[in-house]
């Protein structure tokens, strides 16, 4: 079986999903760029707590099956889009995480009010129109619409992350959701109180004292 590292950490991955509440059940789908140019991705309808290595599926890029007898993520199509046209990207995170999507239900972005979004995410989180699940469509659309940020709310749906590997990916989606919460617990208090531009572009440049050397 050929990348047996890289599926293992999808898996960690995967049920990272669960444990911070950005899926349920099977829902959603982890999607890697291998060495070689081929995708991994996790298998449709398939539970993550006992998924295994092998169930999740090696594809090329138009989608064909190269190793794996599982049945690929519903929404593969549209993940093998982003990856087709944001080649820095290798790994792709679809959630229907419950704070980012309501967000997505009222407004037309998540803001960069927090610091979490700005340094995770980009300037903003902006919100695709709706289109129908399990089409290439989603993938443009989540394109088109995520402009410099590294994830983007569906919307009615759900959210699409994304990173230059799986550790990038889950931030984004994860403090995606952290800052929604936040947000619409702060939107029911009264109005937000938004950053400029200059604050953004402050907080978003490189300081180089966060992390271990
Ligand atoms: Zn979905």
């Amino acid at each position: 079986m050929k990348y047996e590292k890289e599926r293992r950490e999808m898996l960690s991955a995967a049920l990272d999903l669960l444990n911070y509440s950005l899926v349920s059940l099977s829902g959603g789908n982890v999607t890697v760029r291998t060495a070689d140019g081929s995708f991994l991705i996790t298998p449709s309808a398939m539970r993550y707590e006992t998924m295994q290595p092998e169930d999740i599926v090696l594809v090329d890029e138009n989608g064909n099956v190269l190793e794996g007898s599982r049945r690929p993520s519903s929404d593969m199509k549209a993940v093998l889009y982003i990856m087709k046209h944001r080649p820095e990207i290798n790994a792709v995170i679809h959630t229907h995480q419950p704070y980012a999507t309501a967000v997505g239900l009222v407004e037309d972005e998540l803001p960069g009010c927090l610091v979490t979004v700005l340094d995770a995410c980009g300037p903003s989180v902006p919100v695709a129109p709706f289109t129908i699940s399990s089409d290439e469509g989603m993938g443009r659309l989540a394109v088109e619409y995520a402009g410099e940020s590294l994830a983007v709310i569906l919307r009615n749906h759900g959210v699409i992350a994304m990173g230059k590997d799986l550790d990038e990916a889950l931030e984004s989606a994860v403090y995606l959701e952290e800052s929604a919460k936040t947000y619409l617990a702060a939107k029911g208090l009264g109005s937000i109180h938004l950053l400029t531009r200059e604050e953004i572009e402050a907080e978003r440049s490189p300081r180089g004292n966060y992390g271990q050397l």
